[in-house]
């Protein structure tokens, strides 16, 4: 298991990249899986994306429950 920081981009604009909100009263990890990575905000590090696999989330943006950043994993 691995915790892996996302790098922190400014919001992108709209229908540029997918982004992906939690839900006002939904759970804060927006993503759980069966992989091996776990990522979290590249700001207050919360975790995001639970034990996923790195390939899943090329292309998407995350947007932090706990500070509202705008998430993306490095090298995708
Ligand atoms: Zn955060």
């Amino acid at each position: 298991m691995a915790n892996i920081q996302m790098e922190i981009i400014p919001e992108p604009k709209q229908g540029t990249a997918a982004v992906l909100i939690p839900g006002e009263n939904g759970p804060q990890v927006i993503l759980k899986g069966k992989g091996k990575n776990t990522y979290i905000c590249g700001c207050c590090r919360m975790p995001i994306c639970e034990n996923v696999q790195h390939g899943q989330l090329a292309n998407l943006v995350f947007k932090c429950f706990g500070c509202g950043s705008f998430n993306r994993i490095r090298g995708t």
